[in-house]
């Protein structure tokens, strides 16, 4: 291992035996003022998240705005790592929260501050310090965290940015003082990781692929429903794993909901990623733009028929496509990520619900009836960490955000994220 990455993860270790002993509202002081620092500066973050993957200006700012709302809501949170009493015969009877140490993170490029920021705040409040490695066409983001959290006071190293690629994760992640890993990225990145955190018997949480179903039934605010599910499939250019994927729509209302949700897509069109109004640009980098094509292809050779062709435009850029899709198509056990969205055509609430639960990933549907009862059944029913009604899938700080199935396992954001990378200490006796 370079002697600089080895210096960072020993330098880590040694602030987290200080960091660790800082009370809880010490902490949260300094995330509120990291949470300034990044208010005060939502369009310089914004220009980087742009020049790094290409994002829409507009959406780089939210991105960044949104991480403000995050550690806001951290920095009010409620400590619930306090010591917990536990009533038995015994004079000692008590849980503690401990924190495990230096926690690595594994970070993708689709939201280069907000997927970071997500992992690292609740890890560094529970009292761990972090190392970043983050995606490699964004080590401007991680460098510009890095800067950050020493700007708003924090002790040096309580965050640092390696910028390493992904070939050296095994060996810093084999490293005495990591503790534990976070990952952000696809299946295979996730499964590699935590066979490595597995084999050296280290915690490791992940978030990783979706192809999330948005179901729109026959009672559904057809208007509503079209105009959300272009932005649920479309924002970042697709490359969300939250985006809706599928859209399932019931027989009935096809003739009706179609035109309306073609209209509605057609509005993305790629456009100047730095001008304010746009709302669509091009992927993050030309070899996902090869994969999506040939994702397309495949589907196509399977039997897909298109609805909207997608339009290779440039290197990186596409006008979005929408292709019919019916069951058993091999493409429904991939991940599409980036402008290609899929229809299909169920007859019943039960053939709806059997086409969303049919595929390896499970993080977060949308139902779209006003209906109680039919959105009792779904809610129920959808295996996926998050079930919506009548809203697009986006992560809010208060609620648990996390997959089930080939998503990934482990919970961020919410008071549970706090316990993620802490040991449970159990005391009892007389
Ligand atoms: P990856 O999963 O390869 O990259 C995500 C992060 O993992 C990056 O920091 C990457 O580093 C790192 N990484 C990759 N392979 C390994 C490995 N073997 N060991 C350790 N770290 C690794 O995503 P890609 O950029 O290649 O995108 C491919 C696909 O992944 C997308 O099309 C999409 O389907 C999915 N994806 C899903 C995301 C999500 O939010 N769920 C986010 C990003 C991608 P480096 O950049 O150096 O390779």
């Amino acid at each position: 291992m370079e002697q600089l990455i080895e210096n960072k993860l020993i330098k880590a270790n040694k602030v987290f035996s200080e960091w660790k002993r800082q009370p809880f509202e010490e902490r949260q002081k300094l995330i509120r003022k990291l949470a300034e620092v990044l208010k005060n500066n939502v369009e310089k973050f914004g220009k980087i998240i742009t020049n790094e993957m290409n994002k829409p200006i507009s959406q780089s700012i939210a991105e960044i705005e949104k991480c403000v709302l995050m550690m806001n809501y951290y920095a009010d949170a409620e400590n619930i790592l306090c010591p917990e009493k536990i009533d038995s015969e015994f004079v000692y009877s008590e849980i503690h929260y401990i924190p495990k140490g230096v926690i690595l993170g594994v970070m993708p490029w689709n939201f280069p501050f907000w997927q970071v920021l997500r992992f690292a705040i609740p890890t560094i409040l529970a009292g761990n310090t972090v190392v970043l490695k983050h995606a490699s066409i964004c080590f401007g983001s991680g460098k510009a965290i890095e800067d950050i959290f020493f700007e708003a006071g924090f002790p040096e190293g309580v965050f640092q940015n390696l910028e390493v690629g992904h070939a050296e994760v095994k060996e810093i992640l084999e490293h005495d003082v990591i503790k534990g890993v976070s990952l952000t990225g696809s299946e295979k990145a996730g499964g590699e990781v935590a066979s490595i955190a597995g084999l050296n018997i280290k915690k490791s949480l992940l978030e990783l692929g979706g192809s999330d179903a948005f179901i729109v039934l026959n009672d559904a605010d057809l208007d509503e429903a079209a105009r959300v599910g272009a932005q649920a499939r479309l924002q970042n250019c697709g490359q969300t794993c939250v985006a809706a994927k599928r859209f399932i729509i019931q027989e009935e209302i096809e003739e009706l909901f179609l035109p309306k949700f073609i209209e509605e897509y057609k509005k993305f069109v790629p456009a100047d990623p730095m001008d304010k109004e746009t709302k669509l640009s091009g992927m993050a980098r030309p070899d996902l733009a090869d994969e999506l094509e040939k994702q397309f292809n495949k589907a196509l050779e399977n039997g897909a028929e298109i609805i909207i062709p997608l339009k290779r435009v440039s290197d990186n850029e596409f006008n979005p496509g929408l292709i019919r899709v019916e069951e058993g198509n091999p493409i429904l056990r991939e991940e599409l990520f980036g402008p290609l969205g899929m229809v299909m055509i169920a007859k019943s609430d039960e053939n709806a619900l059997r086409m969303a639960n049919d595929i390896p990933f499970g993080l977060s549907n949308s139902v779209w009836t006003k209906d109680k009862n039919r959105q009792s059944f779904f809610i129920e029913n959808l295996e996926s960490g998050t079930v919506n009604i009548n809203r697009m899938t986006s992560s809010d700080p208060r609620f648990p955000f996390g997959g089930t199935k080939s998503s990934g396992y482990g919970v961020e954001l919410s008071l549970l994220a706090l316990k993620e990378f802490v040991n449970v200490k159990t005391i009892v006796g007389n």
